[in-house]
């Protein structure tokens, strides 16, 4: 009887769709620092291969888990579509890394709606390790109903597996707001980063590197009061500032300074 690549062991077979999907091949972070190239490397079609070779056969796709996949979404209608329809769900939960930069609202009334899909596309999601957003559309601050400062973190577990993120809030209001919405959440995040935290002309708050060092202290002390830990896991922090000493201060602010629980000072 001929030999079949069925009669490879399960080892051999699994290795062979690792070594298909190039997504095994690429870094976390995939991203690097503001001052070099920002072309990504998230690519929706990159495990083309991965899914063909599990269409093989009922035997392959039993043995070669779905994983690795990539996302990138720059539309509200994408991303309703995937909230809505549970034929995503097992894609979802494989996808590894996510590009989801959005310029707008559907309405600009209705900030808390759109904060609410963007945290359900992250929940499920739950194997995400890396997310890039370029733009973050939630940005409200003089709107009737709800704005971006009311926006909070959901409490049930979003980014349990995120290691790389990389944020870009153009408004100076949003670049103090959003990380603090969003890092608390990322229990492993090792490699961060992050747009410019302009300084606040309105109110004249005129050094930068104050904004940074302060914005990176709350995130911090609320990363640790969220996770319940002293420590942040943070490994690299690639700031977009004109100062490369500020983002050194800070990376040592969020690993040296032990959190209290507020109202213990
Ligand atoms: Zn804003």
């Amino acid at each position: 009887m001929p030999i079949t690549f069925l009669d490879l062991t399960d080892e051999i077979i699994q290795l062979v769709g690792h070594f298909v999907n190039p997504d095994n091949s690429l870094p976390i972070p995939s991203f690097t620092p503001h001052w070099e190239n920002c072309a990504t490397v998230i690519n929706p079609h990159i495990s083309k291969d991965l899914i063909a070779f599990r269409e093989t056969c009922t035997g392959i796709r039993t043995i070669c888990k779905l994983e690795g996949l990539h996302l990138e979404t720059g539309y509200w209608t994408e991303v309703q579509a995937y909230l809505i329809n549970d034929r995503w769900n097992n894609h979802l939960k494989a996808v590894s890394r996510a590009r989801i930069s959005i310029s707008s609202l559907k309405d600009e009334t209705d900030v808390v709606s759109c904060w609410m899909a963007f945290t359900s596309l992250l929940m499920k999601m739950p194997n995400l390790e890396e997310l890039i957003s370029d733009e973050v559309p939630f940005c409200v601050h003089s709107a009737a109903v709800w704005t971006t400062e009311e926006l909070r973190l959901p409490p049930w577990p979003i980014l349990n597996n995120l290691t790389s993120l990389s944020i870009h809030p153009i408004c100076h209001k949003c670049a103090s707001i959003i990380p603090l919405l969003i890092i608390p959440a990322a229990l492993k995040l090792q490699h961060l980063r992050h747009g410019v935290v302009k300084p606040d002309k309105d109110n004249m708050i005129a050094d930068s590197r104050d904004t940074s060092e302060d914005l990176f202290r709350h995130i911090k002390n609320a990363w640790c009061k969220r996770q319940s830990k002293s420590e942040m896991p943070l490994k690299t922090l690639h700031l977009g500032s004109p100062s490369r000493k500020v983002s050194f201060d800070i990376l040592y602010i969020m690993r040296s300074e032990t959190y209290v629980e507020p109202g213990h000072r």
